[in-house]
């Protein structure tokens, strides 16, 4: 009976993705009316999941930290899981630069004279550091960000634990309110197939095929990093260190990275990759702590992405990277996809840092800004996996560790 309902939302998502590409490529030409009457039912779906989103991190990171009743625990954990995030990002990276660089020649030459492109003050790192804390404490649900209210839960979580008895550790408060908003999440995550059809279709219709034009082959070098490194790492962490077929982790991802591909948003797809973290046997106490983490800082999709783009700019501007260069990017892009948030396009934003790192022209972005939500969307898909296969190998070595005991 699991088993087939687990199939339905994959089958139905599926369907809806495929519908909305039909529908979106119908639409190329006309694409107000998708972005007039289609997009803002997308729209009202995304607020509704960005509504839950906070109040669910929140809880089920108490919840979490509660049921481990082990403050300890919680440091190993959040270590584990911060190493394998860096880890696999630097990683991600070394392949997106390998790729690029084999396939640097196939690259087209775009005019670079008369560019323009703005970007964002960059952000000294120990601002950022210093924006992990919260100074007020309803700031982070107000602005949705994810690492004070990680923060902020743990702060919470621990103090329950050090006033509530052993014996009682079922803090039964936060434990109901958890359950709520789980329940919530879920009939929000039961419209996922429409709310995909709403978001894919205007993104095909306003993009059509002709957008893709010269941008083409760096797309699909991108596209090509993101699936070796999703079936060359994850399968081997997965089978290596969680014991999993990697078949049986992806065909249970499959409703997660649908939905991340067509909202392009790791924190968006938070809800329903908790539940396919569920599905994957990963326990609810260390996935409710490392997806909302591995949400807002595991990004190695974008960290793919910005080693391609970072080689295809130099080369559009004649500039050739030497091998030390190539380390700073590794290092730039891993910390910068930590500092990229969950959300659509954040990645291109983030790309500015990694590139004036090595003194390549930060304008370069424009080059590549058309085509950035085809690239968000594989990224996407390929952080939020990332983060999944975390979960389920962090359950399985606190699952062998207590079996040692
Ligand atoms: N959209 C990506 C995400 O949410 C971030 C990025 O733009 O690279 O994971």
């Amino acid at each position: 009976m699991n088993e087939k309902k687990k199939m339905s939302l994959a089958v139905q998502i599926f369907i809806a993705l495929v519908f909305g590409i039909i529908v979106g490529i119908a639409l190329t030409g006309h694409a107000s009316v998708a972005e007039t009457y289609i997009r803002p039912f997308g729209t009202i779906f995304l607020n509704l999941i960005k509504w839950i989103v906070t109040p669910l991190v929140f809880f089920s990171i108490m919840a979490g930290v509660i049921s481990m009743r082990d403050i300890r625990k919680v440091g190993a954990i959040g270590v584990r899981t911060i190493v394998y995030y860096l880890c696999t990002t630097a990683f991600a990276i070394t392949i997106g630069l390998v790729l690029a660089n084999a396939f640097k020649g196939f690259f087209p030459v775009l005019q670079t004279t008369d560019l323009v492109y703005e970007a964002a003050e960059p952000v000294h790192f120990m601002d950022t550091l210093v924006g992990i804390f919260p100074s007020n404490f309803v700031d982070p649900f107000v602005k949705a960000n994810m690492l004070q209210i990680i923060v902020a839960s743990l702060i919470i979580g621990f103090a329950i634990l050090l006033i509530t008895p052993e014996q009682d550790s079922e803090f039964t408060m936060v434990t109901m309110l958890n359950d709520v908003f789980m329940k919530a999440m879920e009939m929000i995550v039961k419209l996922s197939p429409i709310g995909v059809f709403c978001l894919i279709c205007p993104v095909v219709a306003t993009n059509g095929p002709s957008v893709l034009g010269s941008l083409a082959k760096v797309l699909l070098v991108a596209y090509l990093g993101y699936i070796l490194h999703a079936v060359i790492v994850y399968s081997f962490t997965v089978s290596t260190f969680a014991g999993m077929s990697p078949v049986t982790f992806f065909k249970n991802m499959i409703p997660a990275i649908l939905f991340a591909f067509s909202s392009a948003s790791s924190v968006g797809t938070l809800p329903i990759n908790l539940e396919c973290a569920e599905k994957l046997g990963a326990d609810k106490d260390v996935s409710s702590f490392v997806l909302p983490l591995g949400a807002t800082i595991n990004m190695d999709g974008t960290a793919i992405y910005q080693g391609v783009c970072s080689i295809f700019i130099a080369s559009c501007f004649g500039i050739s990277l030497t091998f030390p260069q190539m380390l700073t990017i590794v290092l730039t892009a891993t910390l910068a996809s930590i500092g990229t948030a969950g959300v659509p396009g954040a990645g291109m934003v983030m790309l500015a840092m990694v590139l004036s790192s090595v003194g390549l022209p930060v304008e370069g972005i424009a080059l590549v800004a058309g085509v950035d939500r085809i690239f968000d969307m594989g990224r996407t898909a390929v952080n939020i996996t990332g983060d999944t296969s975390c979960a389920v190998i962090i359950s399985a070595m606190e699952r062998r560790r207590k079996s040692r005991k």
